[in-house]
């Protein structure tokens, strides 16, 4: 063998050596991201401990968030002192009101309404942010939202409520290998406010690139803290668009872009390369955006999004996942002693129960917080997209299922 024969030998080896080598430590990355230990949102004290039903937490403090005043933190402590279980930064909690009659204008009820957390754990506390509903235009004689205007006109510093515990899969993927982008339109800006402000106080290093749609700053939540967080931060950038700015609005100052957070802003605006995408806001901005995303090569399990009512997103996907129509099958009502005949001219069992004047207890409508779990007897239910809560075995969700044979539910 000649000397150059022998060198070529060397560098083969090598480079052999060197490609075997890249090989184990990407596998190894790969390994350890999916290893990876839970978020240090789980690992603090109290990590394994939740609740079932409900629980009272006492308002220790109040907040208001935006100029306009339509945006309110509570922040709660339970009232048994004990541990506050941690949560996933994204999850929601879920809380019961019942008020008498004459309260709110209208017979006495109780009600269940899902909240977000919209601050990183904190072992002293939860936080939830709530925007005031107002009564759709023109509808003079339609209620505001009863929820919403019941924490913002009458739950006050001391009062004690009752909560459910943080639930949900909208969370953060803890990977801090993949950055993340995280959407919030109007007040979908909660969840985004729980990941953000866990990412940074533990995963500093990890991109985040967070867009927040508003119309202006008047109900521009959270103003100073986000600017002082993406001032402080070099791996967070700040994107702020209004649609509606006010006079006053200075561009560059309190927003960065005109119009909505849409693909074209994204495109523009998010560097190359993997990201985790999280959107929450107003139905439109997520039919529109979802799909979009998909369209540019985002890959489906990269986008997560949450809904804050009825009014989901159909994943751009999957024929066969779509639950087979049960057409003219008979849904029995056992507790109530109705059967009725389904025809899917209805969203959800919830709906169909409601137009025929079976009463349900309903909350989110929108498969998260349970309140309509409901046994099923006999048949199967089968939802269009995976709800969020974690429905017991032998049960189903009313607010989201459909049939797909006949049904008694225990209801
Ligand atoms: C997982 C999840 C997380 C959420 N997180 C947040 C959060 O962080 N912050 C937040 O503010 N919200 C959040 N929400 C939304 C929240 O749960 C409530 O839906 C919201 O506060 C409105 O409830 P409400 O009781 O005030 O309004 P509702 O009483 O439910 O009324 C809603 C609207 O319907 C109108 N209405 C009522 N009756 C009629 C009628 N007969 N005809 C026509 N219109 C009618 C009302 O005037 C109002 O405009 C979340 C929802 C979910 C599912």
């Amino acid at each position: 063998m000649t000397a150059v024969e022998l060198l070529a030998l060397i560098c083969a080896a090598w480079l052999i050596q060197l490609a075997l080598g890249i090989g184990v430590v990407l596998r190894r990355r790969r390994i350890a991201a999916s290893v990876a230990p839970p978020p240090a949102a789980e690992q603090h004290a109290g990590a394994d401990l939740a609740w079932p039903g409900w629980r009272e937490f006492r308002v220790a403090r109040r907040e208001l968030e935006d100029v306009a005043r339509t945006q309110c933190s509570f922040y709660l402590q339970p009232v048994d002192g004990q541990p506050l279980p941690a949560f996933r930064p994204g999850q929601f909690l879920t809380f019961s009101l019942t008020w008498a009659a004459g309260a709110a204008g209208e017979a006495g009820r109780t009600i269940t309404r899902c909240y977000s957390l919209s601050d990183r754990p904190d072992p002293a506390h939860y936080r939830v942010t709530i925007k005031r509903v107002p009564a759709p235009q023109g509808q003079p004689d339609v209620l505001p939202g009863l929820s919403s205007n019941h924490f913002h006109d009458h739950v006050r510093v001391g009062d004690v409520l009752r909560v459910k515990a943080p639930s949900g899969h909208f969370c953060i993927d803890p990977d801090a290998a993949v950055p993340v982008v995280l959407i919030g339109g109007g007040i979908g800006i909660t969840p985004m406010m729980s990941m953000l402000r866990w990412c940074i106080a533990h995963q500093p290093q990890r991109p985040v690139h967070l867009f927040y749609g508003l119309r202006n700053s008047d109900e521009h939540a959270f103003k100073a803290q986000l600017e002082a967080l993406a001032a402080a931060h070099p791996a967070m950038t700040l994107q702020v668009v209004y649609s509606r700015p006010t006079a006053a609005d200075v561009p560059g100052r309190d927003f960065q872009h005109l119009g909505h957070v849409d693909i074209d802003l994204l495109r523009k605006t998010v560097p190359h390369g993997r990201h985790q995408f999280y959107i929450c806001g107003p139905a439109a901005m997520m039919q529109t955006l979802v799909p979009a995303l998909a369209d540019w090569g985002v890959p489906l399990a990269d986008i997560h999004h949450e809904a804050f009512g009825p009014a989901s997103v159909t994943r751009p996907v999957v024929p066969a996942a779509a639950p087979p129509e049960a057409m003219g099958v008979e849904v029995r009502f056992q507790r109530s002693g109705r059967t009725l005949a389904w025809n899917g001219s209805d969203a959800s069992l919830l709906d169909f129960a409601e137009r025929h004047g079976i009463a349900v207890e309903s909350g989110c409508r929108s498969g998260g917080c349970g309140s309509c779990e409901t046994r099923v007897l006999e048949g199967t239910v089968a939802y269009p997209q995976a709800p969020d809560h974690d429905v017991a075995r032998g049960h189903c969700l009313l607010c989201v299922g459909r049939p797909t044979t006949a049904l008694v539910l225990e209801a």
